[in-house]
């Protein structure tokens, strides 16, 4: 059984409060905590302010130990937005008449992606509805192969990871076969009777989604279809307890390590959005503030130390660099989330009604790599793990055994540099310049 809600449930009502000093030792060794620890730290840290400072001080010193001043970038390129599921979060459920629907034709998607090399990514995340006309994996794998293949000026992209709807090992095998970066699927909801209620079956529909089980099985299905990198995540603000997704997402990703050998490369911390046509995210749990998610990534960082940790566009630019200090070290940006979103610029109204949520981080890029700067970020483009196979468990291995770290940052500054040179504004070189990175 990957989550046991009955354990969950007990630890809740139970934490040991007194426990919290003993954990917070224990993760100072840097191999990280068990669920039950995490969560009672969590618990103690959420109650206790000075608990919560000396969590967040030493997540900050594990990122700063682990990370440096690395920040990894990348943006979201959504192909389609046909789904034949029901979730009443998203806009792109098959009942929201509210969206015009469109999928990329290979000439769209070159555009889109021309489009995001001029802004100087090397980095994508693949986002789609579910269809089995509009989206089957033979689409993908097209897709894939296209964005792989365009060489424009000086750009290319380097690593595409991918977010599409669970599926089968067998169709897990030839995604790895397209040779993707990670693998993300969100849970959305650990909480089984939420996640039934708002993931409604639809009458008629060939939709996986509405199946916990299906849902929840789908990374070990990924993994044991040879993909070696997968990436968890929660849409937090679904259910009202932060806690319990928490202690969830925790006990799934221990159950790779336990069965696979690895636990996630990545962790995305998604926070629900308002969106056109959908209920609006008041409607959902009791919502979870800054303070409480801040906390959330503290503890992440310091149960999870070599795992990466994702925040997007959905935080504002405020509660991005206080994540970024407690632990996050991969975010997007200059994002569209609608189909064709960055090389339809005329259409920008008619696009961001089809957005499938709003961002709340509108920065370009050049914007955000300039802020990175001045806060004292090195801005990454870095994708030379991937390009040379140092993935999976090879990967966890060498960032364990503190082989890597040399590498990373070098990688850093070269990539950031090529960046500098092929795309940024004369403001933010001047910055890098000044800082000796140029
Ligand atoms: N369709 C696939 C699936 O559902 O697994 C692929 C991912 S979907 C394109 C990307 C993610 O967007 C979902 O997993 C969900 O967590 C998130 N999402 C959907 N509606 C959202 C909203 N209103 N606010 C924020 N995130 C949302
Ligand atoms: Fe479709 Fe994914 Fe949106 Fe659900 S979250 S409606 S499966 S695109």
């Amino acid at each position: 059984m990957i989550i046991n809600h009955n354990e969950i449930m007990s630890a809740l009502q139970a934490p040991q409060k007194h426990e919290a000093r003993q954990i917070l030792s224990k993760a100072r060794e840097r191999k990280g905590l068990d669920w039950q620890e995490a969560l009672c730290l969590l618990s103690a840290a959420s109650a206790d302010k000075q608990i919560e400072e000396e969590l967040s001080a030493l997540a900050r010193e594990i990122k700063a130990e682990l990370y440096g001043s690395r920040v990894v970038l990348f943006a979201p390129l959504y192909l389609s937005n046909y789904c034949v599921n029901g979730c009443v979060y998203c806009p792109f459920n098959c009942g929201n008449t509210a969206i015009p629907r469109r999928k990329l034709t290979q000439e769209e998607i070159r555009r889109e992606v021309i489009a995001l090399q001029d802004m100087g990514h090397k980095r994508l995340a693949l986002e789609s509805g579910e269809h089995p006309d509009y989206s089957p994996l033979d689409y993908i794998l097209e897709s894939i192969d296209t964005i792989y293949s365009i060489k424009h000026r000086n750009g290319a992209i380097r690593r595409v990871n991918v977010n599409i709807a669970a599926t089968t090992q067998e169709e897990y095998r030839r995604l790895k076969g397209a040779k993707i970066g990670t693998y993300l699927l969100f849970q959305e909801t650990y909480h089984e009777e939420t996640y039934r209620k708002i993931h409604p079956p639809v009458a008629g529909s060939v939709g996986m989604k509405h199946d916990y089980d299906y849902h929840l099985n789908a990374p070990a299905r990924a993994m044991a279809g040879g993909i070696e990198d997968i990436g968890l995540g929660v849409l937090f603000g679904l259910y009202q307890d932060p806690l319990y997704e928490f202690a969830a997402l925790l006990m799934h990703a221990q159950s790779l390590e336990r069965i696979h050998g690895v636990g996630p490369h990545t962790i995305s911390l998604p926070r629900i959005r308002s969106a056109d046509g959908v209920r609006n995210d008041k409607t959902f749990g009791a919502g979870i503030t800054d303070a409480a998610f801040i906390r959330i990534v503290a503890a992440l960082r310091v149960s999870v130390p070599y795992t990466g940790i994702i925040v997007s566009t959905r935080e504002s630019a405020d509660c991005r660099l206080r994540a970024l200090a407690a632990g996050v070290s991969q975010i997007s940006g200059g994002s569209r989330t609608s189909v064709g979103g960055y090389s339809e610029a005329a259409n920008r109204e008619e696009s961001r009604k089809a957005a499938q949520f709003k961002i709340s981080d509108e920065r370009s890029l050049d914007e955000i790599v300039q802020w990175l700067l001045e806060n004292d970020y090195l801005p990454s483009f870095c994708t030379a793990c991937y390009n040379e196979g140092r993935v999976g468990e090879a990967f966890m291995g060498l960032v364990k055994g503190g082989k890597i770290k040399a590498h990373c940052q070098s990688n850093a500054q070269i990539t950031l540099r090529e960046y500098l040179t092929d795309y940024a504004s004369e403001p933010t070189r001047l910055i890098a310049e000044k800082k000796g990175l140029l």
